[in-house]
């Protein structure tokens, strides 16, 4: 039977924690859906790892450039720590990967859990069902830049604000896809009415890039009926978000304002650590949690592991859809649903929900929700 390749990194804090328990899960996954995975890693890299390696070399040595493109998928913790920010030169391999295997697509689902207390009040579960879909390619992001030094002094630095034809295209196209399918969601549709909606959020008064995204949009809305297409100013979304966050089901949006809105979407369904997220394109796939390296509560065991485990879990979805596996499928349902059933019984809870249970705790749970099945 073919067994698929799949690469594990840390990364920085909180990744010491949250990476095993991904592992322990795929083990589950083997176990109840019959699939075979090879593991490759769990390999160091980051932030700690540049260090501790006088900032000389940034990421394992088992980790090439070829590898990323030779495993079936790959997943990663978070990476960065807030006492290097700055000092450290050059970037870390595994954070190129989203331009180098053209990872366009960032699919960040909020969804409002059983179980979970809403932030927002007399927001219940079922409320609140929406993707965050973010460019991943282009926008502020692209580091084509530069800064001008004179006398040792950075006096000036220019980003520079790129989107294309086709990267707006592919995405917006995405988001079609996203709204017209439901994957990734409770629901197809937007809680408040059912519709498949694809909410269009940007600067176009302002900014050109965001112009073109707009009229990308316009192009290709007639030929999506079924969807209802809407214009939102990104700033005023933000607001929208909060005040009837039920009104939406995709939301797409340029590079920068997604990560940024994705955070805010980890609040409002209840915590950072609940919020999944797969990095896309057409060929390749890799995992990560929405959130960072969280070094307030690092190496105390009481991190939220939900967010990698729903992330590794969209990732087996994804490698499901490219190699038509649909044990692979099954298996990204079964990952959600255990993370419903554990949370809504409200027994095993992480502090960030209010709870006093370690992270392996958490997931131990989910796992063997999973292997009840
Ligand atoms: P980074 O600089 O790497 O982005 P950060 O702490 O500034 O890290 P996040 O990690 O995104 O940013 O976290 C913001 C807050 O959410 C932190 O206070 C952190 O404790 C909390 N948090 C993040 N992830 C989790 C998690 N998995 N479980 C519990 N709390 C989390």
């Amino acid at each position: 039977m073919r067994s698929y390749k799949i690469l594990a990194l840390y990364g920085d804090g909180i990744a010491y924690e949250i990476v095993p328990e991904a592992l322990k899960l795929l083990e589950a996954i083997e176990q109840t859906y019959g699939i075979n995975f090879e593991i490759i890693g769990p390999y160091e890299f980051g932030a700690k790892y540049y260090a501790n390696h006088e900032m000389k070399q940034g990421w394992d040595p088992n980790i090439t450039k070829e590898l990323f493109f030779e495993v079936d998928c790959w997943f990663k913790g978070p990476v960065g720590l807030p006492e290097y920010l700055g000092k450290l030169p050059g970037p870390y391999l595994p954070i190129n990967q989203r331009l180098d295997q053209d990872l366009y697509a960032n699919i960040r689902p909020c969804r409002l859990r059983q179980g979970v207390d809403s932030v927002l009040k007399n927001r219940e579960p079922g409320d609140i069902d929406y993707i965050v879909l973010r460019e991943n390619t282009e926008h502020m992001y692209v580091r084509a830049g530069g800064k001008l030094s004179r006398g040792g002094e950075t006096e000036l630095a220019v980003d520079n604000y790129i989107q294309t034809r086709k990267g707006c295209e592919r995405i917006i196209r995405k988001g079609y896809e996203l709204a017209l399918s439901g994957e990734y969601k409770a629901n197809r549709g937007a809680p408040s009415d059912g519709k498949p909606r694809l909410t269009i959020a940007a600067k176009w008064g302002i900014c050109k890039g965001d112009a073109l995204f707009k009229s990308i949009a316009e192009e290709l809305e007639p030929s999506y009926p079924e969807v209802d297409t809407e214009y939102a100013w990104i700033d005023a979304w933000s607001y929208w978000a909060i005040m009837r966050p039920h009104h939406y089901d995709i939301v797409v949006m340029p590079n920068q304002y997604g990560d940024i809105m994705s955070d805010m979407s980890g609040a409002i369904q209840g915590s950072m650590g609940l919020a999944g997220s797969i990095n896309a394109g057409d060929n390749y796939c890799f995992a990560e949690p929405t959130h960072g390296t969280a070094p307030d509560i690092a190496g105390k065991n009481i991190s939220n592991p939900t967010s990698i485990i729903l992330s590794v879990g969209m990732m087996l979805n994804w490698l499901g859809e490219k190699e038509n596996d649909k044990r692979l499928k099954e298996a990204w349902k079964g990952i959600d649903k255990a993370v419903d059933d554990v949370l809504k019984a409200r027994k095993v809870r992480t502090p960030d929900l209010g709870g006093s249970n370690k992270t392996s705790e958490f997931s131990d749970e989910v796992i063997k929700a999973i292997l009840a099945k």
